[in-house]
């Protein structure tokens, strides 16, 4: 049996494997000793209130152990030999179309109107010092598309429109 709740502790008690162990299986009601493993799901800071807490989501496992799942890069093929398929776009949504295509055993041709990443800088440094900017090669446009060069946090409020977890352990995948 697996049963998904949140907790919500202090930093240093979050620090604690056996407090979250101990808070997790007091909640869940289930006898202690058929709990074989708590799993941490996700980790957020709250910082609303005055004093900050940890919110932790975790699946407790009872007669049962948690089983990763295998690896998504473990399905891709090598596909030099296979169709092509053409994407206009080498954005996070052309990328990830390309890996889709991978995963179906077809070659995706990747093309984009910008130039690679390490140019854009050059064009990136034109707008903010001279206000030029290249249509083809700037903010929006080139290898990567919008927000490249952002801080890289992640962040979307799509849940209807397919996996999202399976472009954010894909990230996670390839480091
Ligand atoms: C400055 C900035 C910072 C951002 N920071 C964040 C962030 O921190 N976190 C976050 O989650 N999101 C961020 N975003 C939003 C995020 O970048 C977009 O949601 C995401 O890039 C959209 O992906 P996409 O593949 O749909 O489109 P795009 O990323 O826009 O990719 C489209 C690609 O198509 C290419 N293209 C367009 N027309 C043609 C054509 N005719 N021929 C060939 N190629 C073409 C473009 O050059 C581009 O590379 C940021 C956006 C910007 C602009």
């Amino acid at each position: 049996m697996v049963k998904e709740l949140e907790l919500k502790l202090s930093p240093s008690e979050a620090q604690d494997e056996s407090i979250i162990r101990s808070r997790a299986i007091q909640k869940c009601r289930l006898p202690a000793d058929t709990v074989e493993e708590v799993h941490l799901l996700r980790r957020s800071i709250d910082a609303r209130g005055k004093r900050p807490a940890i919110r932790l989501r975790v699946a407790v496992y009872a007669g049962e152990r948690y089983q990763p799942e295998p690896a998504i890069l473990d399905r891709f093929r090598m596909v030099d030999e296979a169709p092509e398929v053409i994407i206009v776009g080498a954005g996070p949504a052309g990328y990830f179309a390309a890996l889709e295509l991978i995963e179906l055993g077809l070659k995706p041709i990747v093309f984009d109107r910008g130039k690679d990443v390490r140019a854009r800088r050059r064009d990136l440094r034109a707008i903010q010092q001279f206000g030029e900017v290249n249509p083809d090669s700037n903010y929006c446009f080139g290898e990567g598309g919008a927000g490249t060069y952002s801080d890289g946090k992640l962040y979307t409020r799509s849940h209807k429109r397919g996996n999202i977890e399976k472009a954010m352990r894909l990230l996670v995948e390839h480091g």
